[in-house]
């Protein structure tokens, strides 16, 4: 059987095998009854979402049975007067997004990867994206779920309730499992009131401690209205310019620039808000100049900048990614010896910094680096975080890529009871195998 190229890798470049099959389910009795041929048979399944992700969890071994998600699509239902939608697995970020605002309301998760990555797949590894430190991450807007476990048996747990103490809360089992125990088929979101048209602005920042003063400002004065705290370092900046074509905002230097975005609240706008918080940070020298978007299209270029990562890791690929987590207190200490490591060790390829502060999060996308040189590139930024109570993934998953390097940020006894969850609920180890934890 030929096998479409597609099929094969995902966005972090990885490749492993060729399987044997590739099935597109439409319902979950479908995918059960693959699971349960699967599993009697010792076959090994990979699960494949949108085939976004960037560490690999989706890659197939040779022999593989494939189950993508992609033909199990449909928004079920909505609720539009609690705000709650029920859907397959399949749909697009992007397809919920819509349908969330044509019911008048509003799906707060979003990343970059919006049109192409899966819901089941943003369950999978609990995305994160632009909008967390006011959302918070996919398990914030998740109620209930659908899995087929590795045996092939169905459980429904698509509550649709805020609150249910009636013993553990099995959603949970599933979100940032990353299909190692179950295939998420359907999913209860939580929607959210729609904000409005939210300001923008892009912001020079004048040292890496500044950036933490600067959010801590923001949260204070514009509270839930603060929707994005998105930091670039100034080559980041620069690359994203030359790759998009967009003239940038601010002239000048800065070592940082942060883009920010404040939403409404009833009675509030943010556009007022943001610029009286800006006015402040200005007077009190946290930020060193700023840009505020005055339409629709300046935001949207401001953005435009931001999301071009598609077209940087083409650029520079390959690549090695990282999706570090750390408190605000470790990031400039961290980022300060990373860099410096980095440029030691690698003087020839491009190394570029940016993050999610508001989230703990901090992106570094270093290239190019030959598949040889990736084990040394991430011992070098993993070792930096031992110590400094962060994590290797702060949204991306664990995968293949980063199995290597769980230990540096979990503990023994986390990695033995991860283990353990495993080998209760996959004795024979078929759903997505190897990734996480062996
Ligand atoms: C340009 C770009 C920008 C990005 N920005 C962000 C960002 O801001 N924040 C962020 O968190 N991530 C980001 N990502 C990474 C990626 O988009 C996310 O990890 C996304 O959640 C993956 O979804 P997917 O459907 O593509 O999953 P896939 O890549 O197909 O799979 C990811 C993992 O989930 C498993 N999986 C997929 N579907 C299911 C299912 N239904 N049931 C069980 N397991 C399943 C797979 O086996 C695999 O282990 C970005 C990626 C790109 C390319």
């Amino acid at each position: 059987m030929t096998v479409d190229a597609r099929y094969l890798k995902d966005w972090s470049g990885l490749t492993r095998g060729v399987p044997g099959e590739v099935h597109r389910p439409t319902t979950t009795d479908e995918v059960a009854a693959l699971v349960r041929d699967a599993d009697q048979q010792g076959r090994k399944i990979t699960i494949q979402g949108g085939l976004t992700g960037l560490a690999g969890g989706a890659v197939p071994d040779d022999g593989d049975v494939v189950i993508n998600m992609e033909r199990m699509n449909r928004i079920e239902s909505i609720d539009e007067v609690e705000g709650i939608m029920q859907v397959q697995a399949g749909a697009t970020l992007q397809q919920v997004q819509e349908a969330a605002a044509e019911a008048g309301w509003f799906f707060p998760v979003d990343l970059g990867a919006r049109g192409t990555c899966q819901v089941g797949g943003n369950a999978a590894t609990n995305a994160g994206g632009t909008q967390v430190v006011r959302y918070g991450t996919m398990r914030d807007s998740v109620l209930g779920l659908e899995a087929v476990l590795p045996d092939g048996s169905v459980v429904t747990s698509l509550t649709r309730l805020v609150k249910n103490s009636s013993g553990l809360d099995l959603r949970y089992l599933f979100i940032g499992s990353e299909g190692t125990l179950g295939v998420i088929t359907r999913l209860m979101l939580r929607l959210q009131p729609d904000p409005g048209a939210p300001a923008t602005a892009l912001v020079h920042v004048p040292d890496t401690a500044s950036m933490a003063l600067l959010l801590r400002h923001l949260k204070k004065t514009l509270g839930p209205q603060l929707t994005a705290y998105e930091f670039m370092s100034a080559q980041f900046l620069l690359r994203a310019k030359d790759l998009t074509g967009v003239s940038l905002p601010l002239s000048g230097d800065a070592p940082w620039s942060v883009l920010i975005q404040a939403s409404g609240l009833a009675g509030m706008d943010p556009q007022v808000a943001l610029e009286s918080a800006l006015e402040q940070a200005l007077e009190s020298g946290t930020i060193s100049d700023c840009a505020v978007a005055s339409s629709l299209s300046d935001a949207q270029k401001f953005w435009r900048l931001r999301e071009c990562i598609p077209e940087l890791l083409t650029a520079l690929k390959p690549t090695v990614n990282f999706d570090c987590g750390l408190p605000w207190a470790e990031m400039s200490g961290f980022v300060t010896e990373v860099e410096a490591a980095l440029k030691q060790k690698y003087p020839d390829a491009v190394h570029l910094f940016l993050g999610h502060l508001g989230d703990n999060n901090v992106h570094i996308l270093t290239g190019p680096h030959g598949p040889s040189e990736w084990l040394d590139v991430e011992e070098l930024v993993y070792s930096a975080l031992r110590g400094r109570q962060g994590t290797i993934s702060a949204e991306h998953g664990i995968g293949f890529l980063k199995k290597p390097f769980l230990g540096y940020t979990r503990s023994e006894g986390e990695i033995a009871l991860l283990k353990r969850v495993k080998r209760a609920l996959d004795p024979r180890n078929t759903l997505n195998p190897g990734r996480i934890v062996d």
